[in-house]
């Protein structure tokens, strides 16, 4: 899976719609202290459903929410959509969208499809990637790693080698 486009309104610092195109190949993005990189990146991390807040370093989840300033009044609502390349044989596009609105909760849309928080953790583990996946280091995440118990390390490497969306769904079937 090739993520191709990050679209982003109200979420964080993000208040007015942004649209990055993300290039085949290496792409930085650089700028000063509190300029928003690392909100980019939690972004993407939000919209493939990661849900604890304090790894997006809020308090509730709410708070990725833009939270107004001294000139601008907050949002009622944070939009993230992420369009992605599949290449299982042919390539096919695939659009993610999750939407939170205060005192809503969060929806999520799969191609325009409301769907549930599972299928697009679904979606994302069996294409080896997710909110999880080894692939998005944040901060602190190499020391995690290296701390990590064995079985956490194993689900690490599960994650990685794509085989996670297997566990969810034999755990879905023991529940039957
Ligand atoms: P550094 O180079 O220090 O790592 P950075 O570019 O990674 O900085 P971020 O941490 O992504 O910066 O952005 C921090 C900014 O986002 C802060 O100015 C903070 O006030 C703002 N911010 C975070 N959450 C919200 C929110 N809910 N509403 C408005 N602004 C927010
Ligand atoms: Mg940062």
């Amino acid at each position: 899976m090739q993520i191709r486009r990050l679209r982003l309104s109200g979420f964080k610092s993000f208040v007015d719609p942004a649209d990055l195109r993300i290039e085949p190949g290496l792409t930085g993005i650089v700028g000063p202290n509190g300029c928003g990189k690392s909100n980019l990146l939690e972004a993407l991390r939000w919209a493939m459903g990661e849900n604890s807040p304090k790894s997006m370093r809020g308090a509730g989840m709410e708070d990725v929410i833009f939270a107004g300033t001294g000139s601008r009044p907050q949002r009622d609502f944070a939009e993230v959509s992420i369009l992605a390349e599949q290449v299982a044989g042919e390539a096919e596009e695939v659009e993610v969208v999750r939407r939170i609105e205060r005192g809503a909760g969060s929806a999520y849309r799969i191609n325009g499809r409301d769907v549930r928080a599972k299928d697009v953790a679904l979606l994302f583990a069996d294409a080896a990637t997710g909110a999880h996946s080894p692939a998005l280091v944040s901060q602190g995440k190499i020391g995690a790693v290296i701390a990590a118990k064995p079985a956490e390390r194993r689900q690490m490497l599960e994650e990685a080698a794509g085989i996670a969306g297997l566990h969810v769904r034999r755990k879905d079937a023991e529940q039957r």
